[in-house]
């Protein structure tokens, strides 16, 4: 018999390890060599190995017998009558570890998972967050393998009984302590509890039954919808194990900033550069709407800062009928260069506004 490994080495862990790093290390590597996550040779003795280095380092009587005695500490143990690891042996190491497994031991309904949801960003202009659109957005998504629909096996084969529990996906250990025989059921470790195993893994999702899949999907866009915003599409997520629902697929809108147009609401803010003759005069002038274009009447002497309402050319609203106004505010532009002519016709008017207010 090859001489026994040290049991903090086999953990790979400090002597010094605390309760709480000795259960860790334990579960990263038990995970590792899990006869259902590692086909390799000698998997099944290394877990083994843990378990036992496990069961020993987590019991404080035990660990200090080995930290003493070594491996002879240990066997010194069992022949005082504690019948191996009797008690707290393989029954409450595997309750450990099915604990931490949770949701991938157990019975196959519990194995059936819901997939992860996915998440995109689409980004969009103004006009079309105001009147709707339909975008198309190529995503990356787990989907049911095509070559074997999901199953996992070989096309043409079948999953077959495990061989561990006999298709009862349960597993009964009988065991002998100071207080008698008893029975202890646990799932079964080789099946994950699914009662079945599958000996001729499909080619493509290597058993797996989903395959990672780039798509192109249309995305409807309504109208309204503000940046920020997120559409929520059911069931358009990654597909879930075992059969299990598919996600969703949220994908969060970003709206470009408009040269022309500010989004208040549902209202659309637009600021009209006049000169100082239009707004004195009053002028007719045809401005920019998300419908298309509108003349609207400026009044003699308007004052910068004057809002117009064009009632209904806003955005409409994302839940009921009708829409925002548009708003037009009046900004007067003071000429920054005058040519030889305007400059006489200023300062004519100048002297006019002097003596009407003497
Ligand atoms: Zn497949
Ligand atoms: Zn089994």
């Amino acid at each position: 018999m090859a001489a026994k490994r040290d049991y903090y080495q086999v953990l790979g862990i400090d002597r010094k390890a605390s309760n709480a790093e000795i259960k860790k290390a334990f579960r990263k590597l038990a995970f590792q060599c899990h006869p259902d996550h590692n086909r390799d040779d000698g998997a099944e003795a290394r877990f083994k190995e843990l378990n036992e280095a496990y069961q020993v380092l987590c019991d404080p009587d035990k660990r200090s017998a080995y930290d003493r005695f070594g491996h002879a500490g240990i066997d010194g143990f069992s022949s005082r009558g504690f019948e191996g690891f009797g008690f707290n042996g393989v029954g409450s190491i595997f309750e450990d570890f099915y604990d931490f497994f949770s949701g991938v031991a157990g019975n196959a309904r519990q194995r059936q998972r819901r997939g992860s949801d996915l998440h995109y960003e689409i980004t969009i202009t103004f006009e079309e967050a105001a009147l709707g659109c339909e975008k198309d957005v190529k995503i990356n998504r787990i989907e049911r393998c095509a070559e074997c629909h999901g199953s996992g096996s070989k096309p043409g084969s079948q999953p077959s009984k495990c061989p561990t529990c006999n298709g009862s996906g349960q597993i009964s250990h009988v065991q002998q302590s100071l207080f008698g025989r008893f029975t202890n059921v646990t799932a079964c470790s080789h099946c994950l509890g699914e009662g079945e195993v599958i000996t001729n893994p499909c080619n493509k999702c290597r058993g797996t039954g989903r395959e990672k899949k780039k798509q192109s999907i249309t995305i409807e866009i309504p109208a309204g919808i503000d940046d920020n915003n997120e559409i929520r599409l059911s069931g358009q997520g990654n597909i879930g194990e075992k059969g299990g629902p598919s996600g969703d697929l949220y994908a969060a809108i970003k709206v470009i900033s408009h040269k022309l147009f500010y989004r208040e609401g549902n209202d659309v803010l637009y600021e009209l550069p006049i000169d100082f003759a239009q707004a004195a005069l009053g002028t007719e002038v045809e401005i920019p709407t998300l419908y298309g274009k509108e003349k609207i009447k400026i009044p003699a002497g308007s004052q910068t800062g004057k809002t117009f309402q064009l009632k209904g050319k806003g955005i409409p609203y994302l839940r009921s009928n009708g829409r925002g106004n548009q708003l037009v505010r009046l900004r007067l532009v003071t000429p920054q260069k005058l040519n030889k002519e305007q400059r006489k016709l200023f300062e004519k008017l100048a002297e006019s506004f002097t003596s009407q207010n003497k």
